[in-house]
């Protein structure tokens, strides 16, 4: 079998590219190991609850996640994150604190300390750094000179940890929160940066979340279904070759295929065993970027079996807490349809690089682990009416210092080996929705380059 472009990974990002591609009339085939595509995005119906095993949530603001939910049909489903919720809760001495939404949420409450709310209000008094070439700074190192340290400690924190399920002292500031870095050296400050986003209309990521009646995996299944039997589950490729100017594509149970153009969509690790044999610079780089063990522990209940009145998206935990869970989602506030009439669910993100062997624990441990502090800090009696676990043994890849420099190596890798790309969540961002932005991308590079490879074939038997 011969085609265009193969897709090694069938999550979002593969086939996102598959959808471009086949637009623009190549002849593409995606290979997805799994039983299922979706990759992390997988929503499961189970007695009226809605576990999302994955992620839960696509950025509103997205033109492509928009376009493609236009595309596949799934608009009349389209659900907003919960209207209506005024707060956000952040732990702290074992209690959840309240934080009102807003610009001035963590001023006007007492979450910090007044010395704490003084230091981080003098941001915009602050000198810029000058950027210094070679000089990366971490989210810690970065957020502490601007904001001050108890900031850092118990809002920093605990948004990496809900966020990338990572830690502040690992992660690149210029990779996690590039905006703040370009504020800085554009507006001199952060907060001016995010004033004058805010005068021109610009809202800050994040804010307009949105999901699907029936969940974020809507997206990935409307588009397996629309794309077809071109995209061949239970098929693990285990080997890319260079033959002459294309590739064979081997699998372990399809046999093989060749291609003039290859997209490698899955994880990090499998690019870096993928690329060993083709591209040493590429694959030292996929290898150096980690993704710990990170688990979710979904919960559903009567309403009557809990007390907290879950008036919010959930709560985040500073490490310094000491608490098992990186973050809880109070599932049935954040969308409709999560849970059957009179009950609540709620998710709980557990390992990560905070803690990454827990991340491996067994599902009862795990279990137990969460309702042991659920019961506590949200007030919730007797047994769950469900109780489900999803490991991802490789979870949230880690934007660590020098990623930029790895990111660079892979995206540049076509110009080492003509017609090979690479896409996924370990480049240029890990929602959703950056992953639709960059296969969209990936996939328009791959097009020009066959298109490009035809005219000269094509010109080379007019002479
Ligand atoms: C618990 C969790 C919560 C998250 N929450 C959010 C959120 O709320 N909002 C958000 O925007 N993002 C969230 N994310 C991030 C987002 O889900 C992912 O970044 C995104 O789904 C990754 O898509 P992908 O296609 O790049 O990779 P993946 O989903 O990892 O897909 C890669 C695919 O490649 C396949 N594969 C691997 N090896 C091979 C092989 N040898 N041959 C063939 N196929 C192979 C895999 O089976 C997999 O299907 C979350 C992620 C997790 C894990």
């Amino acid at each position: 079998m011969s085609v265009d472009v193969a897709i090694v990974g069938g999550g979002v990002s593969g086939l996102a590219a598959a959808y471009h591609l086949t637009q623009s009339g190549l002849r593409v085939i995606v290979m997805e190991r799994q039983a299922r595509a979706g990759g992390n995005a997988f929503s499961e119906r189970i007695d009226g609850f809605l576990m999302e095993h994955g992620p839960s949530t696509v950025a509103g603001n997205s033109d492509e996640a928009m376009a493609l939910s236009k595309a596949m049909g799934l608009d009349t489903n389209l659900c907003h994150l919960g209207d209506g919720i005024e707060q956000r809760y952040l732990l702290k001495d074992g209690i959840l604190h309240g934080i009102p939404l807003g610009p001035l949420g963590f001023v006007r409450s007492g979450y910090l300390s007044i010395g704490g709310r003084l230091r981080m209000m003098a941001e915009p008094l602050l000198r810029r750094r000058p950027q210094i070439d070679g000089d990366p700074e971490t989210v810690t190192a970065f957020c502490t000179r601007r904001f001050g340290r108890e900031f850092t400690e118990l809002v920093m924190d605990p948004l990496v940890g809900g966020i990338y399920a990572g830690r502040p002292d690992d992660l690149s500031i210029d990779a996690v929160f590039s905006k703040f870095a370009e504020f800085e050296q554009v507006h001199g400050s952060v907060t001016q940066g995010m004033l004058a986003a805010r005068r021109d209309g610009k809202r800050m990521p994040g804010r307009r979340l949105m999901s699907w009646r029936d969940g974020v995996g809507s997206l990935p299944t409307a588009l397996s279904e629309f794309l077809g039997e071109i995209v061949r589950t239970g098929a693990t490729v285990r080997q890319v070759k260079r033959v002459g100017t294309g590739f064979s594509v081997e699998t372990q149970s399809h046999g093989s295929l060749s291609a003039k153009s290859v997209i490698l969509a899955a994880q990090p690790h499998v690019a870096a065993s993928l690329l060993e044999k083709i591209d040493v610079r590429g694959a030292e780089a996929a290898g150096a970027i980690s993704a710990p063990p990170l688990a979710v522990v979904f919960l559903g209940y009567h309403r009557s079996q809990v007390d907290h009145p879950l008036d919010s998206l959930g709560f985040l935990t500073p490490t310094s807490e000491g608490s098992a869970l990186n973050g809880v989602q109070f599932c049935s506030t954040m969308f409709p349809n999560r849970a059957p009439d009179d009950h609540v669910a709620v998710a709980a993100y557990v390992g990560g690089a905070r803690n990454p062997d827990l991340g491996n624990q067994p599902a009862n441990a795990l279990i137990d682990i969460v309702r042991n502090e659920l019961s506590g800090l949200l007030g919730i009696h007797d047994e769950p009416v469900i109780a489900r676990v999803r490991h991802w043994p490789r979870g949230l890849p880690q934007y660590s210092l020098g990623h930029a420099e790895r990111a660079e190596t892979l995206e540049h890798i076509s110009n080492r080996v003509p017609g090979m790309f690479v896409t996924g969540n370990y480049l240029g961002g890990l929602s959703i929705s950056d992953c639709l932005e960059s296969a969209a991308s990936v996939a328009g590079q791959a097009r020009t380059y066959v298109q490009d490879r035809e005219k000269v074939q094509r010109e080379k038997f007019a002479i």
